[in-house]
């Protein structure tokens, strides 16, 4: 259903505060699959009660209305209009109890908002808009209550009942039901209310806080997966106590449930004490879940625990302020994985991931700054620009401020506003103040859309040893805004001699000793910064960590490229050194590709890969980042219009390339790293894997690989090497593959969350062809589309992740998705956006693509009845 089927735009500065408190709510479930009743009874209060009666307005969606009093008085309709969504009693008196009865339908909820059936149990998603689903009640983020809720259920059916809070009570019914009740002592937003119920089994553990507080730890999920929760309750573990250590932020309640579930629109969610969870973020088991797979338990276990300081006790005052906690909770994941991982390689990840999800948002139709300032359907904005770009701006308060700075300012930051509901201002203002700081300029940040740009030039002068660098930055307009201004970027930077020695920076007119390592602020749109003393014409190594989110243009020869490669003890400019020489080298064949030449292999980037591969001493998981090509994706990003085929072939030409001249190192370090050790989880046996299968992905390229991969697939005993050996298979054709993947499949069938990596494995190779394989693959008894993460794990890999296969040139994969798109609108209209939004740069490519994916953005519009959440993706794309 949709939420706003007018298709209203809703902005920013419209915002006005709810007239009323709401003193308490109290509700009472009667669950039921087919039909469950909701009894709600809450207390209203109006805020300045001079004014006279006041109208009270709630939010309601789907819900059927068996009664509704006021002060014990039966309201009939004339006592109230019902408009859409919204239900109006007028000139309700300053103080009043009002009670509902509404019968909702769980088992047809197939929009996973509200009250919804997933296996064996029901379940609760109420972020954004949810608990509209759910009963009568300002459903808005700055109306926060406290909550009691009793459940009342079949005691076999549902043996378990869930809410936030503590249980204070429970007891049994006549007819086989029970009851139990819980209360929630801090005052939430609606959208932070859960409810679970049904038939689950529990892993139980315990946290002592610092203050000596016994939390326990209960995991909920169904049977079988019992022997797949130990690295989440580790990661939860390890979380809590990070989160004291570092941010001196410590929990509130004796209890602390995670729920997992198949049937999940998003990730995962953290309603105040009862987090619900994709499975995909908790269950893992070494012969079950990649390397990936573990850290990305540990991130968003991370993250939805982090949420319960910044979101739940501090939320957001209307949702265009979404990334003051999204963005804030995000950097903290961020930060606690780099503490418990390799710090440098996350740094990288998140780099890269940024530059391939959000830098393609500013440059297409949905752009906009990470506080929106209108939306249709809120459930479009929960994108890497609040979240992802939310994050680094964050980070750049951190590499202002300091780790101590920015550590006052969250201190503040809970003491002025813990049980509040605030904005973005609330923050900028809480930094500022305990840093006696002045942040106004920063601020732009949250206002502007769009990639800046910096431009680097520079000028050595040999007789007076003086080193100018010019920085100039500009944004470029974006579909949401024209007019940009210069913006405060932190820019860290060194200068390398050709021989990799880091030189003393003394800019002109300083005294006193020379660092190294430089952070200048830049706040204008062209800014000069000449340095003393520098012997000779240097290497910049520039943006250092990627000290602000912007792209960086400077004219590095191959040299000074190898230099940074080579020298540079920054990790992020030491990678991004060995991408810019990649991404220079593939881009130059695809365009002799495009001019019918032979294409030709680089030969400084052979001898720049050797270094990288012969360094004895770095972290293997930075040799991998450093040796992996950049994807299509990002390849596509650097050309004014985009070759699917040329920037395919390219890769493939360079990668081939650079497989049989490195063929000996690769398998030298591809034996020594395959040492048949047993698997082990921790970060050092991830890095040997990384640079393992990244190892065994070139060799696939050249004689040995298949022979290599078939072994690891026999002797494997973890999911990271199997995945890696199969699909190195799938790639290259090899007779070995469908084997592979029907054993694959056979010891795997019943198993939901394995099942989506046959699916991924197929969906993304490359090639035309792909699309019929996808079309096969949905008549298969293990997929559905009525699921999230199958939905996600075959369309949208081969939509988002296969450039070839979606892109082909008859315009198959196009017509297939849109399909896709149509058939999910009706059961499930968020995640039917965002596989629409694979369209969104139909702009970038060919005459002949454009227009076909033009024509099937236009089928879709014109799709009758069509959910607000794709009408808004989709008449973005076509404007
Ligand atoms: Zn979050």
């Amino acid at each position: 259903m949709k939420q706003n089927q007018a298709g209203e735009v809703i902005y920013r500065k419209n915002y006005t505060a709810y007239p009323w408190n709401v003193m308490r709510l109290d509700l009472h479930f009667d669950i039921g699959t087919e039909t469950t009743t909701v009894h709600a009874e809450m207390e209203f209060q109006l805020k300045d009660d001079d004014q006279g009666p006041q109208d009270i307005i709630l939010n309601g969606s789907n819900l059927q209305l068996v009664s509704l009093t006021l002060n014990h008085r039966t309201l009939d309709e004339n006592d109230y209009t019902v408009d859409g969504e919204k239900l109006t009693i007028s000139n309700a008196p300053a103080h009043c109890v009002l009670k509902t009865e509404v019968l909702i339908h769980p088992a047809t909820n197939s929009a996973l908002e509200g009250l919804y059936v997933s296996g064996e149990f029901l379940l609760t998603q109420c972020e954004a808009q949810g608990f509209r689903k759910i009963t009568w009640f300002p459903d808005r983020p700055d109306v926060m209550t406290t909550y009691r809720v009793t459940l009342e259920a079949d005691k076999t059916d549902f043996p378990v009942l869930l809410s936030n809070g503590n249980e204070t009570n429970r007891g049994d019914l006549p007819d086989g039901r029970h009851w139990v009740s819980w209360e929630d002592p801090f005052p939430k937003p609606a959208y932070l209310f859960g409810l679970v119920a049904g038939d689950l089994s529990l892993v139980q553990d315990h946290f002592t806080t610092r203050s000596g507080r016994v939390v326990t730890l209960k995991i909920y999920v169904e049977a079988e997966n019992l022997d797949r929760c130990e690295h989440a309750m580790e990661s939860l573990i390890n979380a809590m106590r990070w989160d004291e250590d570092r941010f001196d932020l410590e929990y509130d309640l004796d209890v602390y449930h995670i729920i997992a579930t198949n049937d999940f629109n998003m990730g995962a969610m953290e309603n105040k004490s009862l987090n619900i969870f994709n499975t995909k973020y908790v269950l893992a088991r070494p012969d079950t879940a990649t390397d990936i797979d573990y850290q990305g338990i540990e991130g968003v276990i991370g993250h939805e625990y982090f949420h319960n300081w910044t979101g739940n006790r501090v939320t957001c005052q209307d949702w265009f302020q979404l990334t003051l906690k999204e963005g804030l909770t995000v950097f903290r994941d961020e930060e606690f994985s780099a503490d418990m991982q390799s710090r440098a390689v996350k740094r990288i990840q998140v780099i890269r991931d940024l530059r391939i999800r959000q830098f393609p948002e500013d440059d297409g139709p949905m752009a906009h700054p990470i506080r929106p300032d209108q939306y249709v359907e809120i459930n479009n904005f929960y994108t890497a620009t609040v979240y992802q770009k939310g994050a680094t701006i964050i980070r750049m308060y951190h590499t202002l401020l300091g780790e101590r700075g920015f550590q006052k300012g969250m201190k503040l930051y809970f003491e002025r506003h813990d049980g509040q509901a605030v904005s973005c201002d609330d923050f900028l203002a809480a930094m500022e103040d305990a840093n006696d700081t002045n942040l106004e300029r920063f601020a732009r940040w949250y206002s502007q859309s769009g990639t800046p740009q910096a431009t680097v030039t520079d000028h050595y002068d040999a007789v007076t040893q003086k080193y100018t660098l010019t920085l100039e930055q500009s944004t470029p307009p974006t579909s949401d805004q024209h007019e940009k201004q210069p913006l405060v970027l932190p820019f860290a930077l060194a200068l390398l001699t050709a021989a990799g020695e880091e030189l003393p920076l003394r800019l002109e007119g300083e005294a006193g000793d020379a660092a190294v390592h430089r952070l200048l602020i830049v706040e204008d749109a062209r800014q000069e910064f000449t340095f003393t003393n520098i012997p000779e014409a240097p290497v910049p190594s520039l943006f250092r960590d990627f000290s602000a989110p912007v792209k960086i243009f400077y004219d590095y020869s191959k040299q000074q490229l190898a230099t940074l490669i080579k020298h540079d003890s920054d990790a992020y400019v030491r990678w991004d050194a060995a991408q810019r020489m990649s991404t220079n080298a593939i881009l130059e064949q695809c365009q002799r590709h495009a001019d019918g030449l032979e294409m030709q292999l680089d030969a400084d980037l052979v001898e720049a890969f050797r270094g990288v591969l012969s360094d004895q001493q770095a972290d293997p998981a930075l040799l991998a980042e450093a040796i992996t090509l950049p994807d299509e994706d990002y390849l596509a990003d650097q050309i004014k219009v985009v070759d699917v085929d040329g920037i395919h072939a390219a890769r493939c030409f360079i990668r081939k390339g650079l497989a049989s001249r490195l063929e000996a190192l690769f398998t030298t370090h591809y034996e020594t790293l395959d040492d048949g050790a047993a698997y082990q989880k921790s970060a050092a046996a991830m890095a040997r894997r990384s640079l393992k299968n990244i190892c065994l992905s070139y060799l696939m390229e050249t004689g040995p690989g298949e022979a290599l991969a078939n072994s690891q697939v026999e002797s494997s005993d973890n999911m990271t090497d199997t995945l890696a050996a199969i699909r190195g298979l799938i790639f290259v054709d090899s007779a070995q593959a469908d084997k592979a993947l029907s054993d694959f499949e056979s010891k795997w069938i019943d198993d939901a969350l394995v099942m989506d990596k046959w699916f991924i494995m197929q969906a993304i190779k490359p090639g035309p062809d792909t699309v019929n394989k996808v079309r096969d693959l949905m008549q298969h008894p293990a997929f559905s589309i009525k699921n999230p993460n199958k939905v996600r794990a075959l369309i949208g890999v081969f939509a988002m992740l296969n450039p070839t296969g979606f892109h082909a040139a008859d315009g198959s994969g196009y017509r297939f998705h849109a399909d896709r798109v149509i058939e999910l609108d009706p059961l499930n209209p968020q995640m039917a956006a965002r596989m629409a939004a694979a369209f969104n740069r139909w702009k970038r490519y060919d005459e002949g693509r454009m227009a076909m994916m033009k024509t099937e953005l236009q089928r879709i519009s014109s799709v009758e009845s069509l959910s607000g959440d794709v009408t808004e993706i989709v008449a973005n794309a076509l404007r």
